[in-house]
């Protein structure tokens, strides 16, 4: 079965890296998983034109919920779906650390990307001490709840992704991935559901050999194309 991986460039690369990283990803790719960019939103035209006629796909890493108006700063999912975005990531983690995101915001986004036409991939995840006082399911079916509210799931991409294991080296084992992968899938059926957290070119094998483990978001190893070839050649 193909595997979807995610490669979230976060906010880094000059115009001239991301043109190279993103030919690069063309050239290696030759594997049949389904490859989805997720470049700042600077460089979405330029890699919508060199992905051109591959079979990699296009999405933003954030959205506005609504079309438009006087939201200086922020891009809507209209807007994103008009460029050539097939996706578009929210509540990342580091979107609802640094700005604050709720479920509430969320599941408005992820709703306003779906009327737009975009697959919104949708990220939920337990932070540290979460975990540590033993809640991390507890605040995933929660995260579920208020997120995926009258949402049609068949519509989305769902991403677990432990907080403590994002950008930080640690991966959760996989054991904890199997857990926590087995847990979402029986509270949201036949959803395509990634696992993000510190993955990189000797970990994703095991990891993508784990049962409900449909892909794989990643950010690190996606900027390198030693380490991303490998995985997506998976
Ligand atoms: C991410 O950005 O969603 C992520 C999982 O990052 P990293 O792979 O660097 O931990």
């Amino acid at each position: 079965m193909s595997k979807i991986i995610a490669a979230n460039w976060k906010m880094n690369l000059s115009l001239n890296e991301a043109e190279k990283l993103a030919s690069e990803v063309v050239k290696g790719n030759s594997g049949s998983n389904d490859i989805i960019l997720f470049p700042p939103y600077v460089y979405l035209w330029t890699v919508k034109e060199i992905i051109k006629g591959s079979r990699i796909s296009l999405g933003a890493q954030n959205c506005h919920f609504e079309n438009s108006g006087a939201f200086t700063g922020n891009v809507s999912a209209s807007m994103l779906k008009g460029i050539g975005c097939g996706y578009v990531i929210v509540g990342h983690s580091e979107c609802r650390q640094h700005h604050n995101e709720s479920d509430e915001l969320i599941n408005k986004k992820a709703k306003s990307a779906i009327t737009n036409g975009l697959i919104p991939l949708i990220c939920i995840g337990e932070k540290l001490e979460e975990r540590e006082q033993g809640k991390h399911k507890e605040i995933v079916s929660e995260q579920i709840r208020i997120t995926l509210a009258d949402i049609d799931v068949s519509k989305i991409i769902l991403a677990y992704e432990p907080v403590w294991a994002i950008g930080t080296g640690k991966t959760a084992t996989s054991a904890e991935i199997s857990e926590m992968h087995e847990f979402i899938s029986s509270l949201v059926k036949k959803v395509p559901l990634l696992y993000g957290g510190s993955v990189n070119e000797k970990n994703y094998h095991e990891i993508l050999d784990i049962p409900n483990v449909d892909g794989l978001l990643i950010g690190g190893a996606s900027l390198q194309i030693e380490k991303f070839s490998k995985i997506i050649s998976y």
